[in-house]
């Protein structure tokens, strides 16, 4: 029997996790389709019950599902508990098991990508919508030595800094403009865009969150966008003289963790690069 896994959120026409999952899933010559489930929130309880089929393996979430699905699942893990949002659902005989893999994929691509370990390092997190949750999280749990937190709406921000304190202890929170982001930006080892800006087809597409100039030389800057692959931070950061990294790398290891969770076996990873930065390129899966 063939089985099926896909994708939640609304909407979705620029996903590019369909065309690497399935290139995992062929790779390992599993009989598994995963497609692409543009989900209204309204539809999301129905949809979400399907799930329970025993053709599914599970499912990915995102935007805007990651909380809102939580209390439709029969379990969600500590982790994912804590961090707020669920990105991955599996199908255990029936019940439905949430956890969060953004938080995981977040640093395996800062460690691998990067070289860099978030222990001792002074953070300046742009955003605090679902994925600044998964890495706020995740730089608490890896022992950062500060956390900046700077977004548009300053009270998302209050908020995500008093969830994080219950796991450490130095985190700040920073209008995005003005004299106090300067000096958050001038102290950071490490600057992460986890806002929308600069995201193709977004609403500020071709913007950057923060102003290039106060991006230290010695920092490193971490966009999750991975649409284009080449922002506008990342542009001016490397003008400012620092290092960069793009979102692709996280994208792929938070899905390359969710298929291990459905699956039981290694993902093959080499694969699903290849296959996201063939979507991403606009060219047909090679499979
Ligand atoms: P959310 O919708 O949960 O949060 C969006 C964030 O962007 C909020 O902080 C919001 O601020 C801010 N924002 C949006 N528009 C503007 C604007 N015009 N000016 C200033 N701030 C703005 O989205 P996610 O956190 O899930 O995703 C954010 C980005 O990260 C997306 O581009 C997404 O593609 C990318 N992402 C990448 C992943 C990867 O694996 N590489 C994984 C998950 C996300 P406010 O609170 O004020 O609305």
């Amino acid at each position: 029997m063939e089985q099926r896994a896909g994708l939640f959120g609304y909407p979705l026409s620029h996903s590019i996790s369909p065309a690497f999952q399935q290139a995992a899933f062929d790779h390992c010559s599993l009989p598994v389709r995963y497609d692409a489930w543009p989900t209204p929130p309204e539809a999301l309880g129905a949809e979400v019950r399907k799930l329970r089929g025993e053709e599914f393996l599970g499912a990915n979430v995102t935007v805007p599902h990651k909380e809102t699905v939580m209390p439709l699942l029969d379990a969600v893990d500590p982790w994912a508990k804590l961090i707020g949002a669920v990105n991955t659902i599996v199908n255990d005989h029936g019940r439905l098991m949430g956890s969060n893999t953004d938080a995981d994929g977040f640093i395996r691509a800062l460690r691998e990508h990067a070289g860099m370990d978030p222990q001792g390092q002074r953070v300046l997190l742009l955003g605090a919508g679902g994925s600044a949750r998964a890495a706020a999280f995740a730089f608490a749990k890896g022992g950062a030595a500060s956390i900046a937190i700077a977004n548009r709406t300053l009270s998302r921000a209050k908020s995500l800094a008093r969830d994080v304190r219950k796991l450490a202890g130095d985190v700040t929170v920073v209008p995005l403009e003005g004299g106090t982001l300067e000096s958050a930006a001038a102290r950071a080892d490490l600057i992460v865009n986890c806002t929308s800006m600069g995201m193709l087809h977004g609403e500020a597409e071709g913007r950057t969150p923060i102003d290039g100039r106060l991006v230290p030389p010695g920092a490193l800057v971490y966009d999750l966008v991975y649409n284009p692959p080449e922002t506008p931070l990342l542009r001016e950061a490397q003008g400012a003289g620092a290092r960069t990294l793009g979102g692709l790398p996280m994208l792929v290891y938070q899905g390359a963790a969710s298929f291990e969770r459905w699956t039981g076996k290694d993902a093959p990873v080499e694969v699903m690069f290849e296959a996201a930065e063939r979507a991403l390129a606009g060219l047909p899966n090679e499979s």
